[in-house]
């Protein structure tokens, strides 16, 4: 069903054609996705207004987080620890600089509506603060249409640690162990994984069980997601839920086996979870890398398009969830995501290994990708150990933007370069064969270079 023209805000923000094309066609229940409407309260209560089902927590339930200052004064009610700051919005300067310096600097202003990063300032010294907070409410006016900003202290060096969460209508609530999303850029998730190398069982059982808390204080049902930060003395803070199924829940799906879209459609239904909190052990481990039509070489910027060629990786442990195909148009009115390649193996070494794998063997042409990005970035032994925090990927990122591309790229691209030459200006199949043949390096680069391939 064509719901409206490209841009969102004639089409997939309109709850009320979506409602209309429900009915139309006869469908009794509206899964809302990630993006969009599937955090709006006021969506969620019209969809059942309508006598519809919405796949997802009551409308009272997404209020009760919806706003990050409230989400942390009933987190705060039901014992579960917050990151040190307001959980009010800021009335002035005067008011952010007293309580920053209750703290000490430096300080994070947050957006209380906020999301996806937005409205959001690191603050590293008391001049900045004025100016920050301005620019922040500013931000968060428009992006959200209210300019309530708040302060939390700003941790350095934690991890991103997020617990998964399952509630039926029937008092269940459960949680399926943790992800690992500390390889942020700009605040937002570029890798995550199943579960984390900085989690114990101990530590999982404290999380999972404090994130069952804040649902249960939310009068949480469906799939849900707590956001804490894990310091790295093992203490952990509550930053917020998400209640909705969240772009990374593959690699929960494959550590735990059990497919989250399908039990969100069946506790929508009123099926009771028939599971025990013990049998949720994570198996092996999985990864999951965003494939966005970004061009890291050239700071991210949004690459547009046609896909003119797509090649997908296969094999055992290897997932595509995918949006685009041969001849798909990439434009600028939504998110620049274009897929998730997810591994999943018995080890992380072998997980990281079958992502390299996939990663070489996956073809995007026509728009730049961050595929190239993604290998370096696991080529890093920081990355390799396990070694990471939310600051780790930004304060490399320069490290990683301009490295030499892979020595696999090289070598394809030597190959490449020497028969499209063999076959331009008829070169001797030997330069072609000599490129197949010659091992080294080196030797690649030199006939990419012999053939005008910049290296
Ligand atoms: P959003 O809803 O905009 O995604 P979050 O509150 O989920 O905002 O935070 C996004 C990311 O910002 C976190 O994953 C973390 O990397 C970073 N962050 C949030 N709060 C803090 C904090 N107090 N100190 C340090 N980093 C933080």
């Amino acid at each position: 069903m064509c719901i409206g023209p490209p841009p969102s805000s004639q089409s997939y923000l309109l709850g009320d054609r979506l409602i209309e094309v429900a009915q139309r066609t006869g469908a009794q229940a509206i899964h809302p996705g990630y993006g969009f409407l599937s955090e709006r309260a006021w969506f969620a209560r019209a969809v059942r207004e309508a006598g519809l089902v919405f796949v997802g927590p009551p409308a009272e339930a997404i209020e009760a987080m919806g706003s990050k200052t409230d989400a942390r004064q009933l987190a705060i009610r039901a014992g579960v620890p917050v990151v040190p700051g307001t959980t009010e919005a800021l009335r002035d300067a005067d008011e952010a600089m007293a309580i920053a310096e209750s703290f000490g600097f430096p300080v994070l202003l947050k957006a209380a509506a906020g999301g996806g990063g937005k409205g959001m300032r690191v603050v590293r010294e008391r001049h900045e603060l004025a100016a920050a907070l301005g620019s922040a409410q500013r931000e968060a006016k428009n992006a959200f249409g209210d300019d309530a900003v708040y302060i939390e202290k700003y941790l350095d060096g934690p991890r991103h640690v997020e617990i998964q969460v399952l509630a039926d209508m029937h008092g269940t609530v459960l949680h399926l162990g943790e992800r690992e999303c500390s390889l942020q850029r700009r605040h937002q998730k570029m890798v995550e994984e199943a579960p984390s190398p900085a989690v114990s069982p101990a530590l999982r059982a404290r999380m999972g069980e404090t994130a069952v808390a804040a649902a249960r204080a939310a009068g949480y049902v469906n799939a849900g997601t707590c956001e804490f930060l894990l310091d790295r003395d093992g203490s952990f803070y509550f930053l917020e839920m998400n209640t909705r199924i969240q772009v990374e829940h593959p690699v929960t799906e494959l550590v735990m086996g059990l497919d989250l879209v399908q039990w969100q459609l069946r506790i929508a239904a009123g099926e009771r979870l028939p599971f025990e909190q013990k049998s949720f052990e994570p198996r092996g481990w999985a990864i999951e890398c965003r494939i966005t039509s970004e061009d890291p070489g050239n700071g991210f910027l949004p690459s547009t398009g046609r896909i003119t060629h797509l090649h997908l990786p296969s094999g055992p442990g290897v997932r595509w969830d995918g949006g685009i195909e041969d001849g798909s148009e990439v434009g600028l009115h939504y998110d620049p995501m274009l897929a998730k390649l997810i591994v999943h193996a018995p080890t992380r070494a072998l997980a990281i290994a079958r992502m390299e794998r996939a990663l070489r063997e996956l073809v995007i042409d026509g728009v730049e990708t961050s595929r190239g990005f993604h290998l370096r970035l696991l080529a890093h032994p920081d990355v390799r150990s396990g070694d990471i925090s939310i600051q780790w990927l930004e304060a490399h990122l320069a490290e990683l933007t301009s490295a030499p591309p892979h020595e696999e790229t090289v070598r394809l691209a030597a190959i490449a370069a020497a028969l499209a030459a063999q076959h331009d200006r008829g070169l001797t199949s030997d330069t072609a064969h000599a490129a197949r043949r010659d091992g080294t390096l080196e030797g690649w680069r030199a006939v990419a270079r012999r053939e005008g391939l910049r290296t």
